[in-house]
């Protein structure tokens, strides 16, 4: 009979290896990683271009989401303030919307959710961390391009940790004379720019949130000098983890892929796509570690209609367009850590949302209010 049970046993391990393996504690951290702008080819070529290899492909599950907006709007191609949105909210909504339903009445995010679970929170964007993919997870404003309404959120809502551009939307503002730095650093927000300290020479001991601004206004691109994005992810991710809190949650932008896909720059797709993966590297070392972190790596939509041509070689993409704009293509998701396996298979982007929470929810502390 003990014989007969153990060859059981063994047939049942044998037919299914691994399986013993497979979490099944939900994860107290998630990381969000948003390539903007980055579709199939922009991955494609960075890989290429990186000697055949990017640290996305550790993630082994990966699906595919439907980016078109609101349907009433007609159009099946989004913007990045309706992308982010339906990530942040799980609410299709118009293009432009930061943080608002189709009624133009804010939704609660997944950073709001968050917070009301004592999570610790954080953006990274190389962009203004006013723009529209950071935005949508801390703001509700009507419309994109209203940066200085945006930055007032950053008072309103709680984060931990944000790192990015868009410093003159703070305090030199043009709507009003208030100087929002000043008013975070009464909120106990540690303000730090780069005019006065590199990245690398900021404490993150100390601090108990912190903010820090990348630029003025826009940061540069890659090719031009900027290189804080890997190192803002390592240290953002060992700040957020040092907290006393029940877990984190932080958004990752690599914003400018799709500024290079607007700019019909091949070179300029391919310096930012490995700066990105590059962060990606940074936040999958982590999460092998640490066990209970799910990463999710995707975009809001494709941008240029990018294609790659006959007569490319490792070295040298040649790449042609069908667009200035963004286009309608899926996108391919990345995850890995617990709960990965929920991000195979095809679905909307409002689901990336609706995923997260489901999972979040299975831990005991975590408080939702949807
Ligand atoms: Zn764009």
């Amino acid at each position: 009979m003990n014989r007969y049970f153990i060859l059981i046993a063994v047939i049942f391990l044998g037919c299914h290896p691994g399986k013993k393996f497979i979490s099944t504690k939900p994860p107290q951290n998630v990381i969000l990683m948003i390539g903007d702008g980055m579709g199939l080819t922009q991955i494609t070529a960075g890989l290429y271009r990186n000697g055949n290899k990017l640290h996305l492909e550790r993630c082994k599950s990966i699906g595919l989401h439907k980016n078109y907006p609101e349907e009433k709007s007609g159009d099946l191609i989004t913007d990045s303030a309706a992308g982010a949105t339906a990530f942040s909210t799980g609410v299709k909504t118009y293009n432009a919307a930061i943080g608002m339903g189709p009624d133009t009445l804010p939704r609660t995010t997944i950073l709001e959710l968050a917070n009301f679970s004592d999570m610790a929170t954080g953006l990274i964007a190389t962009s203004t961390i006013t723009h529209a993919t950071p935005a949508s997870f801390i703001a509700h404003v009507s419309t994109r391009d209203k940066y200085e309404e945006i930055a007032t959120w950053f008072l309103k809502n709680k984060f931990d940790l944000i790192i990015g551009g868009g410093a003159k939307h703070f305090s030199k503002r043009k709507s009003d004379t208030l100087d929002l730095m000043n008013r975070l650093k009464s909120k106990g927000v540690t303000v730090e720019s780069y005019f006065d300290k590199e990245l690398e020479n900021i404490d993150f001991g100390t601090p108990n949130r912190l903010a820090y601004f990348t630029a003025l206004d826009q940061p540069l691109p890659f090719s031009q000098g900027r290189n804080y994005l890997p190192m803002a992810t390592e240290k953002g991710i060992e700040f957020l983890s040092s907290k006393k809190n029940p877990g984190f949650f932080l958004l990752v932008e690599g914003s400018q892929i799709d500024w290079g896909g607007h700019s019909n720059e091949s070179e300029y797709i391919i310096s930012e796509m490995i700066d990105f993966d590059n962060a990606v590297g940074k936040a999958l070392d982590f999460a092998e570690k640490d066990k209970n972190t799910l990463v999710i790596i995707t975009a809001d939509h494709e941008t240029g209609g990018y294609a790659i041509q006959k007569g490319s070689t490792m070295d040298s993409i040649k790449g042609k367009f069908t667009s200035d704009y963004h286009t309608g293509t899926m996108i391919p998701v990345f995850a890995f850590g617990p709960g990965s396996e929920d991000f195979q298979g095809i679905y909307e982007n409002t689901d990336i949302f609706h995923k997260m929470l489901a999972l979040l929810r299975k831990n005991k502390w975590f408080k939702s209010q949807k």
